[in-house]
């Protein structure tokens, strides 16, 4: 079966009830192939299936003194059924390391909710060629604890290229989604491989996505700042 073309939109910290609710409706009467904590519910309760809404964190213990923390079951008891993890924001602001991330990834994907799991490599790491071993670093931690990849999309994020407009070029992303397959070939298996979604994310616009969707292992964008206009139907139609 082919790979499901996959976009997401990172509200991160933006928005308020009445924007939001503009984007959604925007995107939910726009013709097509068929997100902060404080507005998640907003979005579920306006967005029209198909489409879903994702958490942009989830935490690994299921309850306790957590001050702040939304654990898997309150994200499920809320009908959310996605969650981003590992966003280079949380891994460089908020210092989550690999472990942590990964752990998350294993909490999530255990109480059945799916997570579109970020990677990526700042403008040093990349100008000292260590981009495909630090993104491998960050896959391998969440192979170490899981054994299931079915509801994973791998986001390809390379740090520098987040909302600096900065779009890597379609041969960069291409050659990265492309080294991320090998490794899931080779670590986790062909099947695996063959099926993982892996996004790009990093300056998508309208402008530029229709090249970056051509490529053949890119299926998908993240996409932050353009999924806050209007021009994000765009995106999400931009394969077709
Ligand atoms: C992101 O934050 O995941 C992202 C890709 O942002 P932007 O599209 O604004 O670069």
């Amino acid at each position: 079966m082919p790979r499901q073309f996959f976009v997401g939109g990172n509200f991160k910290m933006n928005g308020s009830v009445d924007t939001i609710k503009k984007i959604i409706n925007h995107i939910n009467d726009a013709e097509k192939d068929p997100n902060t904590a404080l507005y998640l519910l907003l979005a579920r309760e306006h967005l029209k299936a198909p489409l879903e809404v994702a958490a942009q964190n989830v935490f690994d213990k299921p309850n306790g003194a957590f001050t702040g923390e939304i654990s898997v079951d309150q994200l499920k008891d809320s009908n959310i059924t996605w969650t981003l993890l590992g966003h280079s924001e949380r891994r460089v602001v908020l210092q989550e390391d690999d472990q942590f991330v990964a752990s998350k990834t294993k909490a999530a994907l255990d109480g059945g909710i799916g997570v579109i799991f970020c990677c990526g490599e700042t403008l040093e790491q990349r100008e000292s060629g260590e981009t495909v071993k630090v993104v491998t670093t960050q896959l391998a931690a969440v192979k170490e604890k899981v054994q299931d990849w079915s509801k994973i999309v791998i986001a390809y994020e390379p740090i520098w290229a987040i909302g600096t407009g900065k779009v890597a070029s379609t041969e960069q992303a291409q050659e990265v989604h492309a080294a991320i397959r090998e490794w899931l070939k080779k670590e986790v298996s062909e099947k695996v491989a063959e099926e993982t979604r892996i996004i790009y994310g990093g300056s998508v616009s309208e402008k530029n996505c229709k090249d970056l969707s051509k490529q053949p292992d890119i299926d998908g964008f993240l996409v932050g700042g353009a999924s806050l206009k209007p021009a994000f139907v765009d995106i999400i139609n931009s394969h077709l």
